[in-house]
């Protein structure tokens, strides 16, 4: 029998998969422990879970795959955007953007854009508006 175990997923939906019933599914086909912290899920628009999952490892392996069955993108890593400090140049482009504040100015003095990585939900608006490439995905 497998180890229980805790893994963090984000996973990415595309336009027409919101409203799958996912989570559902995680917990009562697949026995996991579910703790959602972060998610946009908006019929008509892409979203995002990002959640930790409890359960055993086969288990989790078989939801993963059964999640991608739904054309949902699943990142395993645990890790978020991957931020160049060298090419960073603190212009702020990607500030406003951030939906979650991982890229924030921590002091108005300075305008230094800080990049908290444990607050990326990997939507990766960033790495679109970065004009100098500073942000990239590690997936
Ligand atoms: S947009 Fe790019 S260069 Fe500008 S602050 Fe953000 S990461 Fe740095
Ligand atoms: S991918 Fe970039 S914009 Fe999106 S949450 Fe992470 S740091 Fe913020």
């Amino acid at each position: 029998m497998s180890d229980t175990v805790t893994q963090k997923l984000m996973l990415f939906f595309p336009r027409c998969e919101c409203e799958k019933p996912i989570i559902y599914h995680l917990v009562k086909d697949y026995d996991l422990i579910v703790n959602v912290y972060r998610a946009k899920v908006t019929p008509e628009e892409e979203g995002y879970l990002v959640l930790d999952v409890t359960g055993a490892e086969t288990d989790i392996a078989r939801a993963i795959a059964f999640v991608r069955t739904f054309n949902v993108t699943v990142n395993t890593t645990g890790k978020g955007v991957i931020r160049d400090d060298h090419r960073c140049t603190h212009c702020g482009a990607c500030v406003g953007h951030c939906p979650t504040g991982a890229l924030h100015i921590k002091d108005p003095a300075t305008r230094q854009v800080v990049y908290n990585e444990a607050e990326c939900i990997e939507c990766l608006k960033c790495i679109k508006v970065c004009p100098y490439n500073a942000c990239a995905s590690t997936f």
